[in-house]
C-alpha cells in the first residue's frame, strides 16, 4: 500500500456528530476525487436537512455549558488541538493534496498556517474583555460585557481546506459557541479529520459537527431557519454569499462574509522589480493561483513592463507542474472540470481581444484537471479576466503610465479584499495605502494572511474579519448592563 491509500483507509468518513463518526441518516455518500487524476479517492457520508438539525440540537444543548467552560479551558483545549494537529502533520498535508490538488509543500504550509489560527485563539480566549464607565450625568454605571453570540454555521471552501475551517472554529470555540462546519463538497476529508483532533484534544462531544453534503442548501437552508442558530459564517464565492445574506435576513442572522477578490498587483516605476518579480510570484502563484488573496491583474509601470514581464515569464514558464505528491511538484492541478473550463475561458476571451500570450496559455492533455501557468501581456481593458477572479495560475499584465491611472484602475472592480503594491517611495507608499478601496493592503509583499492580522474585505468582497484580536468579535455579543 502507499502511504496515501494507507491514509485513506485510516480516514474518518461519516458525518462527524456527537463527537464521534455517525453515517447520514439517509445512509447516503458521495465521492470525493483526486484531481491530478479525476479518480476517486473515497466516498464521504452525505448529510441531509436531518443530520443537519440533529447537528443543531447537539450544538444547541451544549452552548451553555459551553460558554459556561472557564476560558483557560476553552483555550488549553484548542491549545491542545493545535498540538495534536501537528503531530498529525503528515497525514493533514497529504490529504490536502490527495483532495485538493496543491503541492505537498504548500500543504505542509496550510497545516502551519491553519494551525495558528488555533494557537492565536487559544491565547485569545482569555481576553474577552468588557469595560466599565460612570455614566456623565453621575446617575449611574455603565457596565458592558460579552458572550458568545451562540450556535454558528459555517460554511467553508475547498481552496484551503484546513485553514477556512480554523479561522473559524477557533476564535468560536474560544468565544464560547458551538459550531456546526459545512466544508465544501470537493474537499471534505481534511474537515472530518479535524473533527477527529478536536475531539482527542477533549473537546466536548457535540460542540463541533462537520457534516459533509453533496447538495449544502439542502443542509444550510433548514438550519438557517432555525431560531436556535445565531450566526453564519462564510467564505466562498460572492455569488452563494449574497444569495445567504439574503436567506439571512429574514430572521436577521448575524453573518460574516469573505467573498471573491480581484487583488490588483502595482509595480511602479520605482520598484526593486526581482523583489516585485518574487512578490508577484508569491501573490499570483501560491496555491496555484486558487485563493480569494489572488493577484488578479497586474499593473506595471510601462517604463519598467519589459524588464518585470520578461523575468516574471521565466520564473513561470519554469514552474513544475505536477500531482501535488509527486517531488518537485509546484503547481498542482485545479480543483475540477469546471474550474478549468472557467480559466480557459477566461484566458480565451483576453487573446481574442488582443492580450498576448508569452508562455502556457491552454490546458494540457491527458488526466487530471491540470492548467499550464501563463502569463498574458497586452492584455485590453474589456478582458473578462480582469474584472472575474481568475482562480488558477494565469498572470494578466496590463501597463500603466501615472499613479493616479495605476490607482483608479486598482480601485475599478466591485471586489475590495486585498491590493498589492511595489515601491521605494515612502510618500507614495502612504498615499496609495490610503486610495486603495481595500480591506487590506501589501505594501513589498506577495503574502499578507496572518493569524494575528485582521483578514477581511470591503465592498463586494464581504464585512467581518478573521484573525487578530478582531475576529473573535465576530462571535461576541455586547451587552450593557446599566448599575
Ligand atoms: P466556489 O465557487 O469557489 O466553489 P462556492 O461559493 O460555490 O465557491 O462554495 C463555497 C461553499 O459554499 C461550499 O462549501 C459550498 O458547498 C457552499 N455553497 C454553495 N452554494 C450554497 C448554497 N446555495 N447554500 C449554502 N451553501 C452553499
Amino acid at each position: 500500500m502507499t502511504a496515501a491509500s494507507d491514509l485513506i483507509a485510516t480516514l474518518p468518513t461519516d458525518l462527524w456528530l456527537g463527537g464521534k463518526q455517525t453515517p447520514a441518516s439517509s445512509g447516503t455518500r458521495f465521492a470525493v476525487l483526486n484531481p491530478a487524476t479525476g479518480a476517486e479517492l473515497t466516498t464521504v457520508a452525505d448529510a441531509s436537512a436531518q443530520d443537519g438539525i440533529a447537528a443543531l440540537d447537539l450544538a444547541a444543548s451544549a452552548q451553555s455549558s459551553w460558554a459556561a467552560t472557564p476560558s483557560r479551558e476553552r483555550g488549553e483545549i484548542l491549545r491542545r488541538a493545535f498540538e495534536l494537529l501537528h503531530e498529525r502533520a503528515d497525514d493533514f498535508a497529504l490529504l490536502m493534496t490527495l483532495e485538493m490538488g496543491k503541492s505537498l509543500q504548500e500543504s505542509r504550509g496550510e497545516v502551519n498556517y491553519g494551525g495558528e489560527f488555533l494557537r492565536w485563539f487559544s491565547e485569545e480566549a482569555v481576553r474577552i474583555g468588557g469595560r466599565f464607565t460612570q455614566a456623565p450625568a453621575g446617575n449611574g454605571r455603565i457596565l458592558v460585557t460579552k458572550e458568545p453570540v451562540g450556535p454558528v454555521l459555517a460554511i467553508t471552501p475547498w481552496n484551503f481546506p484546513l485553514a477556512m475551517g480554523t479561522r473559524k472554529i477557533g476564535p468560536a470555540l474560544a468565544a464560547g459557541c458551538t459550531v456546526i462546519v459545512k466544508p465544501a463538497e470537493d474537499t471534505p476529508l481534511t474537515m472530518l479529520l479535524l473533527g477527529q483532533v478536536f475531539a482527542d484534544a477533549g473537546l466536548p462531544a457535540g460542540v463541533l459537527s462537520v457534516l459533509p453534503a453533496s447538495d449544502a442548501a439542502s443542509v444550510t437552508g433548514p438550519l438557517m431557519d432555525d431560531d436556535r442558530l445565531r450566526k453564519l459564517t462564510f467564505t466562498g464565492s460572492t455569488g452563494v454569499g449574497k444569495l445567504l445574506v439574503r436567506n439571512a435576513a429574514d430572521r436577521l442572522l448575524r453573518t460574516s462574509m469573505e467573498l471573491g477578490g480581484n487583488a490588483p498587483f502595482i509595480v511602479f516605476d520605482d520598484a526593486d522589480i526581482d523583489a516585485a518579480v518574487d512578490g508577484a510570484m508569491l501573490a499570483k502563484m501560491r496555491n496555484g493561483g486558487e485563493a480569494c488573496t489572488a493577484a488578479n491583474r497586474l499593473y506595471v509601470a510601462n517604463a519598467v513592463r519589459g524588464e518585470f514581464t520578461e523575468k516574471l515569464t521565466a520564473r513561470i514558464a519554469a514552474l513544475k507542474v505536477g500531482a501535488g505528491d509527486e517531488a518537485g511538484t509546484e503547481i498542482g492541478p485545479l480543483i475540477n472540470g469546471k474550474q478549468r473550463t472557467a480559466v480557459t475561458a477566461l484566458v480565451d476571451d483576453a487573446v481574442a481581444k488582443g492580450a498576448r500570450v508569452r508562455t502556457g496559455g491552454s490546458a494540457p492533455a491527458g488526466p487530471g484537471f491540470f492548467f499550464t501557468p501563463t502569463v498574458l501581456d497586452n492584455v485590453p481593458a474589456d478582458a473578462d479576466l480582469l474584472t472575474n477572479e481568475i482562480f488558477g495560475p494565469v498572470a494578466a499584465v496590463v501597463g500603466f503610465d501615472t499613479e493616479d491611472e495605476a490607482v483608479a484602475a486598482a480601485n475599478d472592480t466591485r471586489y475590495g479584499l486585498v491590493a498589492y503594491f511595489y515601491t521605494r517611495d515612502l510618500a507614495r507608499t502612504m498615499r496609495v495605502s490610503a486610495a486603495l478601496e481595500t480591506g487590506m493592503v501589501g505594501v513589498n509583499r506577495g503574502a499578507i494572511s496572518d493569524a494575528a492580522a485582521p483578514f477581511g474585505g470591503v465592498k463586494e468582497s464581504g464585512f467581518g474579519r478573521e484573525g487578530g484580536s478582531e475576529g473573535i468579535e465576530e462571535y461576541l455579543e455586547t451587552k450593557y448592563i446599566a448599575l
